[in-house]
């Protein structure tokens, strides 16, 4: 799960992260509010998405930046926050579609002296949280990574000793620091490897980290993902979810306990197991068609999510055919086939469908299809399923 960039602050100034002062508005009625929190003079208007690359973003109005610094002040930051509020922003993370922006985040400008790139993440590698670090802050990070990678310094973190004052020294040395600037840059580091262990983040990004004339140390820019698996854990931060910025056919799946992807083609699948689902999309690709999602129903499912699984997937108006690929080792595969057909009843299917079952019960799965007088095809192996559907859908 993502958070926005102010959810992220309000987390920064908790675990003592130094964050510009900043309040945000959800209306245009909030502005005067919101503003009046934050201090006289330059000040910056931030576009609230689940997306970087706001500053160098691009309205569908022809309006030019998710990120504007007011040097007008208070009165131009209200005037610009009228034009991004409601408006859809269009980076090069949010595909060309964009993100409608429900939310403004007001912050003072500060003054910079050098930006800086600071992270930390999990490095499923090594099994260890990273703190990836560079003093070309303010770029995107691929580009350093690839143009100047002796630019990047990382540091790999002992999960049971945390985050040791040599490694928290030798990283801001590398950066360049000077003593002022080391002093605060340790104290920052140290409360993010907390924030990230406490809270079960998967990633924290700073980008850009800014030093200040007097030595101070900030994060300008916060973004923040949490582990979905651990958000049992954090009913503080599941708080913190924005529906607004997932996609409904993903909070669908996810109220009926499935796991759900949408892609970009027109294969829907319908899987047990994500091996097999991911394999299934695999084999979708290899005989030349493009699958439509990533849909694991889990080892477990029953008819109920079965059809829940069906009407997410109708949903998709690019879906041009179906397939359902089985393999029943949990998994009864004729719950699979009652679900396929009260799902096909209901919604009155008009889509190609090749079924695949495999497995556990597999006969009376296949005996529950071809007495339901339901036009469906039916695969021997993936291969042949596979070929069916992309026949079919061609
Ligand atoms: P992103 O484009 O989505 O990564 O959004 P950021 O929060 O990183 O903002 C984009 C850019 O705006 C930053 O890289 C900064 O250069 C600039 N910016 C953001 N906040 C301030 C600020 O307080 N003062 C100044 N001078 N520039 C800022
Ligand atoms: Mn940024």
């Amino acid at each position: 799960m993502n958070i926005h960039e102010y959810q992220a602050k309000a987390l920064f100034e908790k675990y003592g992260i130094a964050i510009p002062k900043g309040a945000p508005a959800k209306s245009a009625a909030e502005f005067d509010a919101a503003i009046a929190q934050i201090p006289d003079g330059v000040c910056v208007v931030k576009s609230q998405i689940h997306a970087g690359g706001r500053g160098k973003g691009t309205f569908t109005d022809g309006f030019q930046g998710g990120v504007k610094v007011c040097k007008g002040g208070k009165a131009e930051a209200k005037e610009i926050a009228a034009k991004m509020l409601g408006n859809t922003l269009v980076t090069k993370q949010t595909g060309p579609a964009g993100r409608k922006v429900q939310t403004i985040y007001f912050t003072e400008a500060n003054q910079i002296k050098k930006e800086y790139y600071l992270a930390i993440l999990l490095d499923r590698a090594s099994s260890r949280p990273v703190i990836v670090a560079s003093t070309e802050g303010g770029m995107e990070i691929e580009k350093v990574a690839e143009e100047t990678p002796e630019k990047i310094f990382k540091i790999f973190i002992d999960p049971g000793y945390g985050l040791a004052d040599f490694q928290a020294r030798e990283l801001v040395f590398k950066l360049g620091l000077n003593p002022a600037e080391q002093k605060n840059a340790i104290k920052l580091l140290r409360a993010l490897y907390t924030m990230f262990w406490e809270t079960d983040a998967s990633m924290i990004e700073i980008n850009p980290l800014i030093t200040q004339p007097d030595g101070a140390v900030l994060a300008l820019d916060a973004k923040v993902s949490l582990d979905d698996n651990a958000l049992y854990r954090h009913p503080d931060l599941v708080a913190l979810r924005d529906l607004n910025e997932e996609d409904p056919k993903e909070i669908e799946a996810s109220k009926a306990n499935l796991s759900y992807i949408a892609l970009d083609g027109n294969i829907a699948c319908l899987v047990n197991g994500a091996g097999l689902a991911m394999s299934t999309m695999d084999i979708i690709k290899h005989y030349g068609g493009n699958p439509a999602n990533f849909l694991d129903v889990g080892g477990g499912a029953s008819k109920e999510q079965v059809m829940a699984a069906f009407k997410i997937i109708l949903t998709d108006p690019n879906v041009k055919g179906i397939l359902v690929n089985i393999f029943g080792g949990i998994m009864d595969c004729d719950v699979i086939a009652h679900g396929v057909v009260a799902a096909a009843k209901e919604i009155g299917l008009g889509l190609p469908l090749v079924v695949r079952l495999e497995g556990n019960n597999a006969a009376a799965g296949k005996k529950t299809l071809a007495d339901s007088g339901l036009k469906l095809v039916s695969g021997d192996s993936m291969a042949d399923a596979a070929q069916k559907i992309v026949k079919l859908v061609a």
